[in-house]
């Protein structure tokens, strides 16, 4: 499951830099799976949300394989980042996402 930022977020972007496979994004900011990773498709998509920051859950890994725990929800002031109950993947499935993201 990735993560999902609510409408709790205050747009500190404290979350953004932290982030192993960069899947956030500033409000309104256009996405690309290779932004920041050795991914070759830099296609953009248009960002996911124009009024708060938002999690690409193509690219978000809930952080397996980088570190215990999601790191947004960590470093988040205001408990924004969230597992999305909607959008279950596997471990395996969330790390073979992680190596084709970041190796
Ligand atoms: S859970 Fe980890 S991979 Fe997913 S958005 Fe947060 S920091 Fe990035
Ligand atoms: S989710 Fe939290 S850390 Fe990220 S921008 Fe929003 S308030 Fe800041």
């Amino acid at each position: 499951m990735p993560n999902i930022i609510n409408d709790n977020c205050i747009s500190c972007h404290s979350c953004i830099p932290v982030c192993p496979t960069n899947a956030i994004y500033k409000a309104g900011e256009n996405w690309s799976l290779a932004d920041g990773t050795i991914s070759k498709n830099n296609q953009k998509h248009l960002a996911l949300s124009g009024s708060i920051t938002f999690i690409v859950p193509e690219k978000c890994t809930e952080c397996v394989g980088s570190f215990d725990n999601p790191i947004c929800s960590e470093v988040c002031p205001v408990s924004a980042s969230v597992i999305d109950e909607n959008y279950f993947e596997t471990k395996e499935q969330l790390l073979n996402k992680k190596n084709q993201l970041i190796g």
